[in-house]
């Protein structure tokens, strides 16, 4: 289609924010089709809008805002949910595999009733407490090294 393509890129413009008639629409669209020029003109308004669409001062700072009180908050609440949680699972994992390996080591059902189906193989009076207590020593290792890696997260936050 013949056009100037100086005066055509208003109607770009236009086209883009949805300001054109159809008639006009039409026109840009034909000359789009055929135009290099006016593509890439058309491509860099279009690019442009939406980059300063994703970045307007208000947006911006809007997400900053929310991503700031998110940290406060998340920060004094994760702290606390983390130490309740550490605390219960030392308790129950703790006491329960002391209990249970207790129990295994001494074979207390096999003392209370002295009944030999209820003896437990020595394999696993040994193998049960030393599988709970490696697998225990492994969690908490793990446990505390990403607790302390959060931590460290906090620090490099605070300096930036
Ligand atoms: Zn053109």
């Amino acid at each position: 289609m013949k056009h100037d393509c100086l005066e055509t890129e208003p109607l770009i413009s236009g086209y883009l924010d949805g300001e054109l008639t159809q008639s006009d629409r039409q026109r840009v669209d034909l000359i789009l089709e055929d135009c290099e020029q006016c593509s890439l003109v058309f491509a860099e308004m279009k690019k442009l809008r939406k980059g300063v669409g994703s970045l307007s001062f208000d947006q911006l700072t809007e997400t900053e805002k929310s991503n700031m009180t998110k940290n406060a908050t998340s920060g004094a609440g994760s702290n606390l949910g983390q130490f309740l949680a550490i605390t219960g699972l030392i308790l129950v994992y703790g006491v329960g595999a002391f209990w249970l390996c207790w129990e295994l080591v001494i074979d207390a059902k096999f003392v209370e009733t002295g009944d030999a189906k209820d003896k437990v193989p020595m394999f696993i009076r040994l193998g049960l407490p030393t599988l709970i207590g490696g697998v225990g020593i492994l969690f908490f290792t793990v446990l505390f090294q990403r607790l302390k890696a959060a931590k460290t997260d906090k620090y490099t936050d605070v300096q930036i």
